[in-house]
C-alpha cells in the first residue's frame, strides 16, 4: 500500500487540475497544489481552498498549496496547465523531481509532451487524453460539466502504474491504453476537422453539417497525414466519427470557438499547427489543411490572439 501515500503534486489549479485535485483528495489521497506565484498562493489561501461544483452541489476542499520554489522533492506530478505553458512549467520544477518520478500530462493535442519529456529525462512521462469537461466558474471554483473518460498510457513502457487503483477509488473513470499516441492523434484529427471551421464560420458544431464537402476533404487529408505519421488506426473511419461527433454535440460551441469568443489564447500550435508541421516534415502536400491553418492564423491575428 506504500504507493497510496505518495503525494500527488498538481500543477495548475484550473479546470482539469481542480477536478483531479478535488476527487483525489475526496478519496483520501494526499494532494499538494502548485500555484503560479506567491500572489496566486496568497489569493488561494484567502479563498480558503478549491471549490468543486458537481450536480449543482458545491463543496470546498482546503487543499495544501505551494509555489514551484518550495524545496520538497516531487515523486508524482500531474501537469494540468495548457499545452503552451507546459514546457516552461516543467522547467521550473525539474530540479525538484526525484529520480524515477512520474509526470502525468493532461495537455490536449501533441507536441508539448515531447517538449516536457526532454526537460525531465529522469522521469517517466505518462500521457493522458480525456473527454471529461470542466470550466472555471469563478476564481478557485470549478464546475464538473461533462462526465467522460480518461485514457492514460506510456509509449515507452506499456506497464500500467500501480496507482490506477487510486484513480478508481477517486471516481476518475479511466483506462490504461496500449496506444496512447494513437488516441492523441485521433483526438487531434477530430479537433482539426471540427474546431477551426467552427471558429471561421462562427457557428455551433451542428452547423458544420451545412459544409459536408469541406469536411470530407479535410478528413481525407487528415487520414493521409495519419497514415504517413505511422498512425493508420487513428485514420480508420475518421470521417464517420467526425460526422457522429458533430451530430452528438450539435448544440455546443467547440472549445476553440469558446476560447476565441472570450479572447483567450488557443492551443492551435498543438492541434492544427502540429498537424501542418508534421505534414511539412514528411513533405506531404495537404492544400486544404494548410489553407485552413492560414485562414485560422489570420483570423486569430486580426483579434490580437497569438498564433502559437
Ligand atoms: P485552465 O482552466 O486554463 O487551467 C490551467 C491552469 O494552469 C491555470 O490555473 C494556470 O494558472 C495554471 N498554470 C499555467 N502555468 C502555470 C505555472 N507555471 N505554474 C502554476 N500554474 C500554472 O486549463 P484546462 O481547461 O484545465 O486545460 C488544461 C489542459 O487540459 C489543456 O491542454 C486542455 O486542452 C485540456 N483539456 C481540458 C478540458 C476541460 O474541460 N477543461 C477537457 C479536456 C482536455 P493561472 O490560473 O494562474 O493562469
Amino acid at each position: 500500500m506504500s504507493e497510496c501515500k505518495t503525494t500527488w503534486h498538481i500543477l495548475g489549479a484550473g479546470s482539469l487540475g481542480s477536478l483531479w485535485a478535488a476527487r483525489l483528495a475526496r478519496a483520501g489521497v494526499p494532494v499538494q497544489l502548485i500555484l503560479r506565484d506567491a500572489e496566486r498562493l496568497a489569493a488561494y489561501r484567502r479563498a480558503g481552498g478549491l471549490t468543486l461544483v458537481e450536480k449543482g452541489q458545491a463543496r470546498q476542499f482546503p487543499l495544501d498549496a505551494q509555489t514551484a520554489t518550495d524545496p520538497a522533492p516531487i515523486q508524482r506530478l500531474l501537469l494540468a496547465c495548457k499545452a503552451y505553458d507546459a514546457e516552461q512549467a516543467i522547467a521550473g520544477l525539474a530540479p525538484r523531481l526525484a529520480d524515477e518520478a512520474e509526470v502525468i500530462l493532461l495537455q490536449n493535442g501533441l507536441g508539448s509532451q515531447d517538449a516536457v519529456a526532454a526537460r525531465v529525462p529522469q522521469a517517466r512521462c505518462i500521457l493522458a487524453s480525456s473527454t471529461e469537461g470542466a470550466f472555471r466558474e469563478d476564481a478557485w471554483r470549478v464546475v464538473f460539466a461533462g462526465h467522460g473518460h480518461t485514457w492514460l498510457g506510456d509509449p515507452l513502457d506499456l506497464t500500467p502504474p500501480p496507482w490506477l487503483a487510486e484513480l478508481e477509488r477517486a471516481g476518475i473513470v479511466h483506462d490504461w491504453s496500449l496506444d496512447i499516441l494513437g488516441r492523441l492523434w485521433r483526438k487531434l484529427a477530430l479537433n482539426c476537422a471540427i474546431n477551426p471551421l467552427t471558429v471561421l464560420y462562427d457557428c455551433r458544431n451542428g452547423d458544420l453539417r451545412q459544409h459536408p464537402a469541406e469536411l470530407a476533404t479535410l478528413c481525407d487529408e487528415l487520414a493521409e497525414l495519419l497514415h504517413t505519421c505511422g498512425q493508420p488506426a487513428a485514420a480508420d473511419g475518421l470521417h464517420e466519427e467526425v460526422q457522429r461527433v458533430i451530430q452528438a454535440t450539435a448544440a455546443n460551441y467547440s472549445s476553440m470557438h469558446q476560447d476565441v469568443a472570450q479572447g483567450r489564447r488557443t492551443e492551435i500550435a498543438y492541434l492544427l499547427g502540429h498537424a501542418c508541421a508534421a505534414a511539412q516534415r514528411h513533405r506531404l502536400v495537404l492544400p486544404h489543411l494548410t489553407a485552413l491553418h492560414q485562414r485560422l492564423l489570420k483570423h486569430l491575428g486580426a483579434r490580437g490572439l497569438p498564433s502559437h
